[in-house]
């Protein structure tokens, strides 16, 4: 995120636009306007993933920067390679194409872009990965962007000394050593996730496929208020999203049993 800031911060000025699906990660319509940026929200398509044409057609002279958030946060969709390649050939290269993959270790091989392979053929790419997920670190707010050399140049003159501390740069390069650890724990939550998607979906909820973490549920104002209530009341916490809906965290199987009994007791 402290990345991302830096990139809106150093390419917009006032009143300059980022592009955005909504919903997608809530950082991104706080880091713009911090920015003194305009914040362009786009609908996501009734199946929960980017509306990339809508997206393409807001652009404007304005536009400085577009974000796509594969696998969504919080609804788990991701972006197809060649939706993405598609839209890469249809804006202007002028325009900073940000790939946030805070989630990517969680989706199934080939679901979403082969990031670096766009990078390397589009230098308005701009790839975002972070160890605040998969590998556990969420505290220590340590990231890393993959971008063109005058882009990195800049964001290497831009932040802030020491923003990412020792520990947390220590506790990152041991990570890159812990790859089996960190697939081992991702292959657990797949497994759980694919468990509750098909239990759910023999309940009647109808849920997009996620490669997140999560799983979403998409509820109106009554239906997330009443899941809220239970979940609350089961002491399990959830994330709500006023007038979106409800994003539930994959844990150990245990606890996801618990939110299939809630949910089998409140499907549509
Ligand atoms: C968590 C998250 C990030 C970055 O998190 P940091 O802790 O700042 O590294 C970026 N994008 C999305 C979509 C996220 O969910």
């Amino acid at each position: 995120m402290g990345v991302l800031q830096q990139i809106i911060t150093g390419l917009c000025d006032a009143g300059d636009e980022v592009i955005f699906a909504w919903r997608s990660f809530e950082a991104y319509p706080i880091l713009v306007e911090l920015a003194g940026a305009r914040a362009v929200r786009i609908p996501l398509d009734h199946l929960e993933g980017h509306d990339l044409d809508a997206m393409a057609a807001a652009v404007t002279e304005r536009t400085k920067i577009i974000l796509l958030c594969t696998p969504n946060n919080p609804t788990g969709v991701p972006i197809s390679h060649d939706r993405i390649e598609a839209f890469l050939r249809a804006v202007r290269s002028d325009i900073l194409v940000v790939i946030d993959e805070a989630y990517v270790e969680y989706a199934e091989a080939g679901s979403g872009p082969d990031s670096l392979a766009l990078y390397r053929e589009y230098p308005n790419v701009c790839i975002l990965r972070t160890f605040s997920k998969a590998y556990g670190l969420a505290g220590l707010r340590v990231g890393y962007a993959v971008a063109a050399p005058e882009i990195a140049e800049g964001l290497r003159r831009t932040a802030l000394p020491f923003s990412v501390s020792a520990l947390a740069q220590k506790a990152a390069i041991a990570s890159l050593d812990a790859g089996e650890e960190m697939e081992a724990r991702v292959a657990v939550v797949k497994q759980e996730r694919a468990r509750m998607s098909r239990e759910l979906a023999a309940r009647g909820w109808k849920l997009e496929p996620s490669q997140g973490n999560f799983l979403w549920i998409r509820a109106d104002d009554e239906l997330r208020t009443r899941l809220m209530e239970a979940f609350d009341g089961a002491g399990i916490m959830v994330r709500a999203y006023q007038g979106d809906g409800v994003r539930i965290t994959v844990a150990d199987a245990a606890a996801n049993d618990r939110v299939l009994r809630i949910l089998a007791a409140h499907a549509a």
